[in-house]
């Protein structure tokens, strides 16, 4: 297996093999080739049906015809010039006729990124120094918020070489639970910047909010002036034009947004309210800065991917979610499975767990080895799953009927087998 030897010669060149943790998994990890729409090739001549697409990014398919047209084009003009772009003003204005909280926006190259420089704004604009963030949600590695955070991390609390002065001021709190950010609040109210939040939480699994509960927090935040961001790395542009804001009606003072965004290419951003972001260098003094931020590869990738992305297209994503979501909970029903099937829109789940999951403790219930069962069992018949039970499956555009029969055949029998 050319894979199998590849991994063992790049451990000993890149730390355990990949350039990031989750990548790695036993015995070892497949190495791409390339990749066409729903399908990745990897170098031993298999094929995957995708679920994973890059962990998020990828919601029209791999190596999408417009996007690599619109980026050959744009390379032959030049990949960074360290001085504004047209294109960066234009996918700024999308940016912000897209997301209900967005009126002006600061481009950065991640998610992490995004993240870190949200916080930074929200210290400064209010003063205070505390953050809230949810148990089992991931927003970057960053030490700001690299605590209990996510599937990467899950089981490494915080991180060796995060002083412990950083992660006093983030106070951790379960998600869907009213009672206890109201005791929080009102026992620290006064030193907490923000709240960050994934509206759904995609990093502990699929957990979607409780009815109202996003609600509770804009209006939490509001009586306690605690700036409100949404990070949408996941969400943005996924599950509606406008992301999770616009699907669940509620508009945050902050959003960071990522994947989707850079069409495949590295990028993140944060935008909000104007009197907000202007605090952001050079108009304000909250110092935010990138050699990258706004190059025009990444740009031109995601105006190309943003302009493919219409109604249309989120009926459909709807529709495909919908069928194998369906499909799945039929296979489950058939063999009297209880596991836990969540998802909503082109993100999806199964929980091997029999209680219900709405929080991080409760997705921890799951029983990790059938998770890996499972997984080994979909890899060797051709469909590839981000490989823990702490990450959220995607489906993209390119995902066809023939793609969601075979999924379900290989999860109908890798399910009989794992009781
Ligand atoms: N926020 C969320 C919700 C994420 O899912 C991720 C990455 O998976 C990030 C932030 C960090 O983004 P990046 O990996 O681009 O730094």
């Amino acid at each position: 297996m050319k894979s199998e030897e590849l991994f063992n010669e790049a451990k000993n060149y890149l730390p355990g093999g990949v350039d990031s943790p989750v990548r790695a998994y036993k015995p070892y990890p497949f190495f791409a080739k390339h990749a066409k729409g729903s399908k990745l090739f990897d170098i031993d001549g298999n094929v995957y049906i995708d679920y994973c697409l890059a962990y998020g990014p990828l919601v029209l398919g791999h190596a999408n015809y417009r996007i690599m047209k619109d980026v050959k084009k744009q390379l032959e003009l030049g990949s960074a010039y360290g001085v504004p772009t047209e294109k960066e003003v234009e996918l700024a204005k999308t940016v912000i006729k897209k997301v209900p909280c967005a009126e002006m926006v600061r481009f950065v190259n991640s998610g992490t990124e995004a993240t870190m420089s949200a916080i930074r704004l929200a210290r400064a604009a209010t003063g205070k120094k505390k953050i809230i963030k949810f148990e089992g949600s991931y927003h970057g590695a960053h030490d700001y918020v690299l605590v209990k955070s996510g599937s990467g991390a899950v089981g490494l609390p915080d991180s060796p070489g995060v002083p412990e002065e950083t992660t006093q001021n983030t106070i951790l709190t379960p998600f869907n639970d009213e009672e206890s950010l109201n005791a929080l609040i009102k026992k620290e109210g006064n030193e907490i910047a923000a709240i960050i939040v994934e509206p759904i939480m995609g990093n502990i699994g699929c957990i979607p909010p409780k009815e109202g509960y996003l609600k509770f927090l804009r209006q939490i935040t509001e009586e306690n002036n605690i700036i409100l961001i949404f990070d949408e790395v996941i969400t943005g542009f996924r599950i509606a034009e406008g992301g999770a804001q616009e699907y669940f009606g509620v508009t945050p003072d902050l959003v960071t947004l990522g994947k989707i965004l850079g069409g495949g290419f590295p990028m993140g951003a944060l935008a909000g309210k104007k009197e907000l972001m202007e605090m952001i260098a050079p108009s304000g003094s909250v110092y935010q800065a990138g050699t990258f931020n706004g190059n025009p590869i990444s740009v031109t990738a995601g105006l190309s991917m943003l302009k493919q992305l219409d109604h249309r297209f989120y009926a459909e994503m709807d529709k495909k979610g919908n069928v194998l979501r369906k499909g799945i909970q039929d296979i489950l029903d058939d063999a009297d499975l209880n596991f836990n099937l969540a998802g909503l829109s082109s993100m999806f789940q199964i929980y091997f767990t029999k209680e219900e999951v709405y929080d991080y403790s409760s997705a921890k219930s799951a029983d990790t080895e059938k998770f890996d069962q499972y997984f080994h069992y979909l890899l060797k018949n051709g469909l590839f799953l981000p490989p823990s039970q702490f990450e959220c499956c995607f489906l993209s555009l390119a995902h066809d009927e023939s793609d969601t029969q075979k999924t379900l055949e290989v999860i109908n029998s890798a399910l009989s087998s794992i009781r």
